[in-house]
C-alpha cells in the first residue's frame, strides 16, 4: 500500500473508532529538536547511558553527578516548541476523535500544543519537589539554583536535595499510569503509536490493550506484526496528513 493509501486508511479507522487513543514516545519530539534515545547516530543512548546519570540511585548517592550530567539535558528540553505532529494530535482531539494521549515524553509539548487529555506517565519538567519535606517548587527554581552553581539545588525549608517531577530509572510508575492503563483497557478500540521504539516497560505493554493498532515510526517495533497499519514516515508529516483527512465529528443523538 502506498503512503497516500495508508493515510486514507488511518483516517478511515479513526472515523469508525469510538475509543481512539494515542501513545507517543521520544520520536515524536525529535522534530522539535529533542534527541530521542534510540535513533542510530543521534540517540542519547549512544553518547551516555541514562541509567548511569538519570536514575534514582545516582540522584541519591551522587546528586552532584545527577545535576551535572542529566539535569542540563532536562533544562534544554524546556526550551523546545511543539511541531506539526503535536498540533495534529491536539486538532484530532478538538475535532472530537482523539480521547486522550498517553505520553512517555517529559517535554510537556502535548500540553503546550493544546492537547487537553494527556497522561504524562514519565512525568514532566514544569515542577519539582524536595526529597525530604516534599515542598513543591517550580522547575524554574531548580534551574535558577543550578545556574547560580548551587549544585545540587536544595530546599529552602529543610535543605534536602530537590528533584524534578520526572520518573527516573528506578522510580515506581506514578498513579496516573494506572489510570491511563485502566482507561485504555476499558475504552480503547484503536491506538495510534507515534515515535516509540516500544521497548521501555511497563509502557510497552499498553499497545496490547488496544483492539486495533496504527504505528507511525521510522524503525521497526515489536508490535509491527500485529498492527493494522505501519507507516514508515516522520510523525510530523504523517500525523498532519491524517488530521487533514478529518473534519469535526458530528454529534450523534
Ligand atoms: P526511543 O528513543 O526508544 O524510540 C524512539 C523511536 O522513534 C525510534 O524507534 C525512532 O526510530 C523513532 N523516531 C525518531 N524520530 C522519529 C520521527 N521524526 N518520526 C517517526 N519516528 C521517529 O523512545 P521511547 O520509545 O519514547 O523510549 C525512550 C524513553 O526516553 C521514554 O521513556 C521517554 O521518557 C524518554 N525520553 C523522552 C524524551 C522527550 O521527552 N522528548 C526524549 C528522550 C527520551
Amino acid at each position: 500500500m502506498n503512503y497516500n493509501d495508508q493515510i486514507e486508511q488511518a483516517a478511515a479507522l479513526i472515523k469508525e473508532s469510538s475509543g481512539f487513543y494515542c501513545l507517543t514516545g521520544a520520536g515524536l519530539s525529535t522534530e522539535s529538536g529533542i534527541p530521542d534515545f534510540r535513533t542510530p547516530g543521534t540517540g542519547i543512548w549512544e553518547k551516555v547511558d541514562p541509567i548511569k546519570t538519570a536514575s534514582v540511585e545516582v540522584l541519591q548517592s551522587n546528586p552532584r553527578l545527577f545535576y551535572e550530567a542529566a539535569f542540563n539535558r532536562f533544562a534544554s528540553i524546556t526550551l523546545a516548541e511543539p511541531n506539526p505532529g503535536h498540533y495534529a494530535l491536539a486538532r484530532m482531539e478538538e475535532m472530537g476523535y482523539l480521547k486522550g494521549v498517553v505520553t512517555q515524553n517529559i517535554d510537556g509539548l502535548h500540553v503546550k500544543a493544546g492537547s487537553r487529555k494527556v497522561w504524562e506517565v514519565h512525568g514532566h519538567l514544569r515542577s519539582g519537589y524536595c526529597q525530604g519535606c516534599k515542598k513543591r517548587y517550580s522547575f524554574e527554581e531548580l534551574v535558577q539554583q543550578v545556574e547560580l552553581k548551587r549544585i545540587p539545588p536544595v530546599c529552602r525549608n529543610c535543605f534536602n536535595v530537590l528533584r524534578p517531577d520526572v520518573v527516573l530509572f528506578g522510580d515506581p510508575m506514578p498513579p496516573l499510569f494506572y489510570d491511563a492503563e485502566d482507561t485504555l483497557r476499558r475504552h480503547c478500540d484503536l491506538m495510534l503509536v507515534a515515535g516509540s521504539s516500544l521497548v521501555v516497560y511497563p509502557v510497552a505493554y499498553l499497545p496490547g490493550l488496544a483492539r486495533k493498532l496504527i504505528i507511525i515510526n521510522l524503525q521497526h517495533t515489536g508490535y509491527d506484526g500485529s498492527a493494522e497499519l505501519v507507516i514508515r514516515e516522520k510523525c510530523g508529516k504523517a500525523l498532519h496528513d491524517i488530521a487533514e483527512k478529518l473534519s469535526p465529528r458530528k454529534e450523534t443523538s
